[in-house]
């Protein structure tokens, strides 16, 4: 329940030891090219009534910022107390706001936020807290509180928090990150990398808006994973899985124009309106003879040739009653003629025709802009462009296209145990497979793949390598290492570098996902994947979530799953219920016609060569449990598509 506020004013303090910086006020340093104490300003400014600035020295400089700077009244330091002292005492309004100058991240809800736990606790202070620390200074209270202030400054008290718990009091946490992205609310700047901090954070465009409410949605779900019903990381179904996966995808925006024979595969970022009617003249469907329906009601219909159009004549010709013209399909309908009959249906004897078996009225034309109406739309954008598509662009005319631009993708494996194709394999290593496959299904999802290589279990090396690939990439997928194994390294850097979610999938195989973005101190974001190590669950992740989301973030308007449908499976099936089972299947001809499916063979989730014989999946839900031979099945077709 929200409440309506009274008149509040609010204190900016500057005054003390704790906002000073190598022998400056911290409010007055420059911080992107502003002293910081604006920033306080104006993100204070649409949140109170009245604002003040304490400030002990430098006053001529705070003056620029318009507002009255209230000086201590004590001689010598007295901390924060003297300014809380100056802003109760000065304050034209009942509630008082104080906020340090260094805070130029102050949350753009606080007053809202602390007046709410205020009145709802009929306290007389309402203090910020977040992620386990108290933040004294940044709190509401009562003007009323000033007699106790005064009374605990004389008993020569200095510390804030013991009188502020001296009051009606109340903590109100606000760890969430708030709704502009911001989660480093509550921060001082003591150090230059504070500095840095806040200023990264200060120049996140505006436009970067979505993408800061999705990193804010994937620190909330990461610090409070309850928050959901349907979200369980240790047991997340594919369905759930997905959904999560796509509440976080921001299209690409960048878009670039080509020569439409380059365009195959992209996705359109303009829709296609067709300039001109197609066909744009009224033609015929058929070599024959063009006449008029009228004589279609006589007993005999014989006709007069006066002469012939062929396809590519650009002469409007015309006949009149009892003539006809003979024609060639494609070619232009005479004026007065609105049927064509096909040759074979006639005779001829020098120029007059003799029709044999006449057509319908008004047959074999076919009208100007009955394939395409000018102005229409032809395809939208969002579209994935398909050999008839650029048929069908160039039908049109339009030799350029504008598409979005084309992802990138940075893949690498990660593990000791790997080792590179044409090395030898010793005993307890294996070649790396994962980043081939990978990289295959992303050529066929028409990304550009940046090739990181396999990277040891080095925490050094991973670092290194997932931060350039972060740096380079719109999207980064690892394989390997993100379940809980000892050589977990993954998991620490990936809480280091930016916000994702671990997850156990009720599937199998493909137990281990992880999902999120990951941040580069350049400011630059990416998506991530970390698939499981096994081979087969690798491929398996990536048809179920990765080429779905890729395909949004590419920009294509619908994301289709993999082609689904019924058939009878001709080999029994074994299953525990409890989990989603992608088996792998092999979809075939019957010698009766029929289609089927049968089982690749060993389903390891380490065996590769169950899916390289497969070309489907054999999908078994949940609730379903072994299965006898001739049992119908869900199978999702694979081979080609990806
Ligand atoms: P992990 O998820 O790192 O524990 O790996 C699980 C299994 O997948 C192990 O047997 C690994 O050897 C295997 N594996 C991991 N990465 C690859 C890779 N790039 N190519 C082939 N097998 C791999
Ligand atoms: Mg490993």
């Amino acid at each position: 329940m929200t409440t309506t506020r009274p008149k509040i004013s609010a204190i900016i303090l500057s005054g003390g030891k704790a906002t000073r910086m190598g022998g400056s006020d911290k409010g007055l340093m420059p911080l992107s090219g502003r002293p910081m104490i604006s920033y306080v300003i104006d993100r204070l400014q649409p949140q109170v009534d009245e604002l003040l600035i304490n400030a002990n020295r430098d006053q001529d400089k705070y003056a620029q910022f318009d507002l009255p700077i209230l000086t201590d009244q004590h001689a010598g330091f007295i901390g924060p107390l003297a300014g809380f002292q100056l802003g109760l005492k000065h304050a034209s309004h009942d509630y008082v706001l104080t906020v340090p100058c260094d805070a130029p991240l102050v949350d753009a809800d606080l007053v809202a936020t602390l007046y709410q736990a205020l009145s709802d606790h009929n306290a007389d202070i309402a203090v910020a807290k977040s992620d386990g620390n108290t933040h004294p200074v940044f709190c509401l209270c009562k003007k009323s509180v000033l007699t106790s202030l005064e009374a605990f400054i004389e008993q020569g008290q200095r510390k804030v928090s013991l009188w502020q718990k001296s009051l009606v009091y109340i903590e109100v946490d606000m760890s969430e990150p708030n709704a502009d992205g911001i989660t480093e609310s509550f921060v001082n700047v003591n150090t230059t990398e504070d500095l840095a901090l806040v200023a990264s954070q200060l120049e996140a465009p505006a436009s970067n808006s979505a993408e800061n409410a999705c990193i804010s949605q994937l620190t909330q779900l990461i610090k409070s994973p309850d928050c959901e019903s349907d979200y369980d990381p240790n047991s997340m179904s594919v369905a759930a899985a997905k959904n999560y996966i796509q509440q976080f995808l921001t299209p690409l925006q960048s878009t670039e124009t080509l020569t439409l024979a380059d365009g195959l595969d992209r996705i359109l970022a303009e829709d296609i309106l067709a300039p001109a009617n197609v066909p744009n003249y009224d033609n015929s469907a058929m070599d024959g003879f063009a006449f008029h329906s009228s004589v279609l009601n006589q007993e005999e219909i014989k006709l007069h040739i006066v002469g012939t159009v062929l396809a590519g004549n650009t002469e409007q010709l015309s006949i009149n009653a009892g003539e006809c013209i003979r024609i060639m399909t494609g070619g232009m309908l005479p004026t007065g003629a609105d049927t064509i009959v096909m040759q074979e249906r006639t005779r001829v004897s020098g120029d007059t025709l003799l029709i044999t078996d006449a057509p319908q009225s008004k047959a074999n034309v076919r009208y100007a802009g009955e394939d395409l109406a000018k102005g229409q739309v032809v395809l939208a954008r969002g579209h994935l462009l398909t050999p008839a598509d650029i048929g069908l662009i160039a039908s049109l005319g339009m030799a350029r296209i504008t598409v979005y631009t084309q992802l990138k993708v940075a893949v690498f494996s990660t593990g000791d145990e790997l080792v590179q194709l044409g090395k030898p394999l010793e005993t307890g290593q294996v070649y790396d497979s994962n980043r081939y496959t990978i990289i295959s299904m992303l050529k066929r999802l028409g990304v550009e793949v940046i090739d990181k290589g396999a990277i040891a279990d080095d925490p050094a090396q991973l670092e290194k390598t997932l931060l350039s690939a972060a740096n380079e990439a719109d999207a980064v997928i690892t394989s390997g290492g993100v379940s809980v194994g000892q050589a977990d390294y993954m998991k620490q850097l990936l809480t280091e570098h930016g916000k994702v979610l671990f997850w156990k999938l009720a599937m199998k195989p493909g137990r281990p996902l992880a999902y999120g973005k990951l941040m580069t101190a350049n400011n630059n974001t990416s998506h991530y994947f970390g698939l499981p190590g096994n081979p087969v669950a690798v491929m398996v992740t990536f048809y179920q979530f990765v080429r779905e989301a890729l395909q949004t973030l590419m920009g294509k308007a619908e994301i289709e799953t993999l082609p689904t449908f019924k058939v009878k499976c001709t080999s029994s099936l074994k299953k525990m219920p409890g989990r989603t089972e992608f088996q792998r299947g092999i979809l075939f001809q019957s010698d009766q016609g029929e289609w089927l499916v049968k089982s690749s063979g060993m389903q390891s989730s380490a065996m590769l060569s169950s899916m390289s014989k497969a070309n489907c999946f054999i999908m078994l839900d949940e609730s379903t449990a072994s299965l006898p031979e001739g049992s119908i099945v869900d199978v999702q077709l694979f081979d080609g598509i990806v």
